[in-house]
Parts: C-alpha cells; sequence; structure tokens
C-alpha cells in the first residue's frame, strides 16, 4: 500500500493529565494511505466519555488525548484508491476509526464488537503504525474511508455531529429490542443520550416515560415528546410505575444501583445500560429471576449508524444543541458534569481558527 509521507498539520485541543483540563495542541496527521479520506472539521460534540476519558475515569488515558468522536466536516483530499468519498462530500465519523472487518462480527456489521477490537477515534491504536489516535477537537482527521458516513442533505452539519455517538448509542438498542407502537419505555438520565434517546424512542412509536433526578426538565421531557416524567428519588412514584416498561434505557454516566430501574420492568422486560459507570454495585439475583434482563450495548455498526442518519433526515429528527467555540471547552465539561447542558455541546470548529495568524505558527487570540 502506498502511504504517502507528507503529514498534515493540525491545531487541536489536548488534555495533558487528568487534572490539566484541555488546552491549544498541535500536531500532525498521518500522510494518507491509500483508502484514508481527508476531512476538515467544522463540528464536534461533547460527549461525556470525552470528560471521562480527560480525566482518567476508566484509568486507560493516554496523553495526550484529543477527545471528540461526533465528527462532521468536509472531505478535502482522498487516497489513490478510495471509491466511497469524493473531494466536498459533506461526511462523519463516530467513535470508531477502524476495525478488523474480517471477524464474524465485523461482517456482521458489529464492527464495534470486532473480535479484534475496534480502534476507537481517540486514544485507539492505529492498526497499521500503533501510534494512538486523536479525535475530533481539531480541524483535520484522516480515516479509512469504510469509517466515514455520509451526511444526508437534510441534516444541517451541527445538528448531525452528536447523531454520531449520542444518536447511534441509543438508536441501536432501541433497534436491537424492537421498540415500536405499543412499546413502553423508561430513558433514565435526561443529557445527550437521554434526549436522542427520547426523540428516538417517540420517533418509533413508543410510548416514552423520563426518569430524572432533576424536577426542572420535566418540561422539556415533554416537549422533547415524553408522555410522562417520573423523579427517581421519589420513591412511591418509582414503587408505583413498578412492572410497566418493556425496556429502561440507562444513560446515568456515574456508578449506581440499577435494582430500582430493574423493579421497573414486565416480565421479559430488559435494562439496557448505556452510561459507563465502571464497576455496579452489588445486585440481589432474586430481582432477575422475575425474568428481567439486564445487559449493555456499545454505540452501532456502520451500517447501522448510516441507516440512524437517514432515520433522523426522514423523520426531522435532530439534537437540541449548543454551540460553543472551543476555548470554552473545559467550562462546558463543567457544565456537563453538572448535568447543566440542553442537551449537547458542539463546538464550531471555526472557533479554532479565528485570530490565528495565517501561516498557523505561534499562539492565537482564540486559542
Ligand atoms: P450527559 O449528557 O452528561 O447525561 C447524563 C445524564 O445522566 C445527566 O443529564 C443526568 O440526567 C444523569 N446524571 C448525571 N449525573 C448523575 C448522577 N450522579 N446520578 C444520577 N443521574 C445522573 O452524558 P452523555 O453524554 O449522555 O453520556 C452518558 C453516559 O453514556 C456516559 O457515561 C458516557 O460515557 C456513556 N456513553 C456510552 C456509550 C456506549 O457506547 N455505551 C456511548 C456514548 C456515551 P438527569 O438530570 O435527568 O438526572
Ligand atoms: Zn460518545
Amino acid at each position: 500500500m502506498a502511504i504517502q509521507t507528507n503529514e498534515y498539520p493540525a491545531r487541536g485541543y489536548a488534555a495533558t493529565s487528568p487534572e490539566s483540563g484541555m488546552a491549544p495542541f498541535r500536531f500532525n496527521r498521518r500522510g494518507l494511505r491509500d483508502n484514508d479520506v481527508l476531512i476538515d472539521i467544522t463540528h464536534c460534540g461533547i460527549c461525556h466519555s470525552d470528560l471521562h476519558t480527560a480525566r482518567n475515569d476508566w484509568g486507560r488515558t493516554v496523553y495526550p488525548v484529543v477527545p471528540g468522536h461526533e465528527i462532521v466536516g468536509t472531505v478535502s483530499a482522498v487516497g489513490d484508491a478510495v471509491t466511497m468519498h469524493r473531494v466536498g462530500d459533506r461526511v462523519a465519523i463516530g467513535c470508531m476509526v477502524d476495525a478488523c472487518l474480517e471477524c464474524d462480527h465485523c461482517k456482521a456489521g458489529l464492527e464495534q464488537y470486532c473480535k479484534n477490537g475496534m480502534t476507537g477515534t481517540y486514544n485507539g491504536k492505529d492498526r497499521q503504525d500503533g501510534t494512538i489516535t486523536f479525535g475530533g477537537y481539531s480541524d483535520r482527521i484522516v480515516c479509512r474511508e469504510e469509517f466515514v458516513l455520509k451526511v444526508p442533505e437534510a441534516l444541517a452539519s451541527d445538528v448531525a455531529a452528536p447523531l454520531l455517538c449520542a444518536g447511534i448509542t441509543t438508536y441501536s438498542p432501541l433497534r436491537q429490542w424492537k421498540i415500536g407502537p405499543g412499546s413502553k419505555v423508561a430513558v433514565a438520565g435526561l443529557g445527550g443520550l437521554g434526549h436522542m434517546g427520547v426523540k428516538l424512542a417517540v420517533a418509533m412509536g413508543a410510548e416514552v416515560t423520563v426518569l430524572s433526578r432533576s424536577e426542572d426538565k420535566r418540561a422539556d421531557a415533554l416537549a422533547l415528546g415524553a408522555q410522562h416524567f417520573l423523579i427517581t428519588t421519589d420513591k412511591a412514584a418509582m414503587r408505583a410505575a413498578g412492572g410497566q416498561f418493556d425496556m429502561v434505557l440507562n444513560t446515568i454516566p456515574v456508578r449506581h444501583d440499577v435494582a430500582p430501574y430493574l423493579l421497573l420492568l414486565k416480565i421479559d422486560g430488559v435494562q439496557v445500560l448505556v452510561g459507563m459507570i465502571d464497576k455496579m454495585p452489588e445486585l440481589h439475583t432474586g430481582i432477575l429471576l422475575g425474568r428481567k434482563i439486564l445487559t449493555g450495548s456499545g454505540i452501532g455498526g456502520l451500517a447501522e449508524t448510516q441507516e440512524m442518519l437517514e432515520f433522523c433526515a426522514e423523520h426531522g429528527i435532530a439534537p437540541e444543541i449548543e454551540t460553543i467555540a472551543i476555548n470554552t471547552v473545559n467550562d462546558a465539561y463543567d457544565r456537563m458534569e453538572a448535568s447543566d447542558v440542553k442537551y449537547r455541546f458542539v463546538i464550531d470548529m471555526a472557533s479554532l481558527a479565528e485570530g490565528s495568524d495565517p501561516l498557523g505558527r505561534g499562539a492565537s487570540a482564540a486559542l
């Protein structure tokens, strides 16, 4: 395979330690391999996983880390053998940039569960040269063409970005568990993932209840299409709702007891954990003997992600976003941690270049 040796200088934001916060960072993107696409990034969503990684919540962060896996941009160059994308196309990248594409899981369209391990968009290890991948808080990215999705015409780039993680991570389990008209779905945690879970489940025809700690989100939950809103600290209300749901989609990003959510399920109902919470507190198996299913789900495969983008375009579904300049990303992290975001921050990448000198040398006002 021919590899261009001329790398692409890139600028972005990186964390250099769990306590450092995010700061301007310069680095190089690899020269294009035959099947690579170069993308000028216009927007990148901020996922709670970015914060977990920047702060090393899961103990496996390699620093410096450039987070960001809700990426939208425009193709600006393609490798010699690229057939799927052309210069000028509006495209997107989610949480993975590579996988073996040969194992059973990959062949079944479940690249996120690649038996040989998918390559994360950031903090992943490149399969060919072993370098650590850098994510979307930057002006450009190089990615193998199969892992680049097409953004449907009807979706604006800023609102398309959060679909690449928050959208697919909630769409996939809803599809897997065949949610549709007549289903009762509860979504736990009304944040980036949760609010997409509500919109998607409603569009699929389900009756949706939001389970939240925050009374001030009640009106929003109903405006998003949920029929019911339950405060999780209200024990009597939680008890009264027991045994009703086909599915609880649990997006809570901290260690917590999942038993109260299992009790909400009907027989054969399923609680899908998508929040990354490390270890769970102990769970009494007696709860599961009521034929409750406890499972998890990780993002979605490539074809399913493309399908989700088309579904959102067709149904007019877009996340609720707050667009920010990249130099406010630390503030955005603090606000996300305090559940003070309605409901996804999206970085407008033009803010990275503003105030910079045209040759890209030295510190800039915006950085
Ligand atoms: P987010 O925007 O911060 O939303 C999380 C929501 O959970 C909050 O808005 C809040 O909702 C609730 N919450 C927050 N702290 C809580 C606490 N201490 N106790 C109970 N509830 C709490 O986060 P996100 O971006 O949606 O991500 C959610 C989780 O999913 C993260 O752990 C992230 O790493 C993970 N994730 C997993 C995948 C996957 O593939 N499985 C993909 C992406 C993200 P209320 O105010 O309504 O209570
Ligand atoms: Zn994410």
